[in-house]
């Protein structure tokens, strides 16, 4: 059995029309039903001749993942997910609500993470395997779908507008798959998701900027910087030490310059590490001229890791000392300390919980 979402759009025409010898209208409305949240089995697919739908289900399968575990409540700022993958590996999605009805889910593109950055939770067993553009996919439906059955309760429209890629795993690392993916999620006939309204965080390993730049479509980047000087971000993020940040710099200016949108730098405090006033101003002089936005992250502190959060007034000096050089900043707000949202933090919670069968 093939994984339906695993296929691109003219890999599944192409199935479509030699295989199933099926019509163009047929196909339209199987790309309706993929995306419609609850729809979760081909045999659902109503307005299908019953012969389709059992060929579909003879060679497709639509869900590979089951929910191990959930964190938060529906009432809460955010949800997260425990997910089982087909193979027993896990992954986390975590889902962030606001008050409007509007949720955005931040998606993991690989089971565990190589950069291992000293404050994440993701990496700390390595890299495991890329997930694939049907797992990446899986998780935009999985939220729908939840989200789709909440409506029952709120008796309103609960829908999914946002996409982050920071769950687990560095994105530029599995492009191909990520692409692919957020190509069903963005396009007309897919989930209909704004490429505007998703944002693709990286590390900034070599190349991978380029090729979010490169793909035309306009999706959002956030830069991991974390530091303003080569030798306290190769502490930070020991894979650093092959790029270093002007590099980063260069790659995120070309992004600029390709796509004229903003760059967002993601600034992970870190107390006593990266938060000092001198971290400030350094920060402020590499990024000034530059079309950029500060995304301060107090640190979500990971068990067994040594890192604190700042205090608050140590978090207002830093932000006033950008604000007093003209930097745009915002304050992450913490949604997820309450539920383990920090990178990995849940799944190595789960380390020992039984699989599922
Ligand atoms: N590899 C990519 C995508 C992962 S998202 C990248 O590094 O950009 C990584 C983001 O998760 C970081 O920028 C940071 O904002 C957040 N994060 C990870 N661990 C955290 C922690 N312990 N506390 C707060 N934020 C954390």
């Amino acid at each position: 059995m093939k994984f339906l979402f695993d296929l691109t759009t003219d890999e599944q025409k192409k199935w479509f029309f030699t295989t199933a010898q099926s019509e163009n209208y047929r196909f339209r409305q199987f790309r309706k039903w993929l995306f419609q949240p609850g729809v979760t089995s081909f045999e659902s697919m109503s307005n299908l001749p019953r012969s389709l739908r059992k060929m579909l289900a003879e060679t497709f399968t639509l869900r590979t993942m089951q929910v191990l575990a959930k964190n938060g409540e529906a009432t809460e700022s955010a949800e997260k997910f425990l997910l089982q993958l087909a193979d027993g590996n896990r992954i986390e999605t975590v889902l962030l609500h606001n008050d409007s009805g509007e949720h955005s889910v931040c998606v993991s593109t690989q089971v565990g993470c190589a950069m291992r950055c000293a404050f994440c939770a993701s990496g700390m067993d390595g890299m495991l395997r890329n997930l694939t553009a049907g797992e990446i996919l899986e998780q935009f439906l999985l939220v729908a779908d939840y989200l789709k059955e909440r409506e029952k309760t709120t008796h309103r429209e609960e829908r999914l507008s946002h996409a982050v890629i920071m769950g687990m795993g560095e994105p530029t690392a599995n492009a191909n798959a990520l692409l692919q993916a957020l190509e069903q999620v963005s396009s007309a006939d897919g989930m209909g998701m704004s490429a505007r309204k998703m944002t693709i965080s990286t590390v900034g390993i070599p190349g991978g900027i380029a090729k979010i730049a490169n793909c035309d479509k306009p999706y959002h980047l956030a830069v991991s910087l974390h530091a303003p000087n080569d030798a306290l971000r190769n502490q930070i993020i020991p894979a650093n030490r092959h790029f270093g940040v002007r590099q980063i710099l260069r790659d995120a200016d070309d992004y600029f310059e390709k796509t004229g949108r903003r760059v967002t730098y993601e600034y992970i405090l870190l107390a006593g590490i990266n938060d000092q006033s001198q971290h400030a101003s350094e920060l402020a002089q590499l990024l000034r001229n530059r079309n950029a936005m500060v995304n301060l992250i107090p640190c979500n502190p990971v068990p067994g890791k040594p890192f604190q959060t700042p205090s608050e007034k140590q978090i207002q000096r830093f932000v006033r000392i950008l604000q007093n050089h003209g930097i745009n900043v915002v304050l992450r707000h913490r949604k997820g300390d309450k539920i383990q949202a920090a990178c990995g933090q849940l799944r190595a919670a789960h380390r020992r919980t039984r699989p599922l069968s």
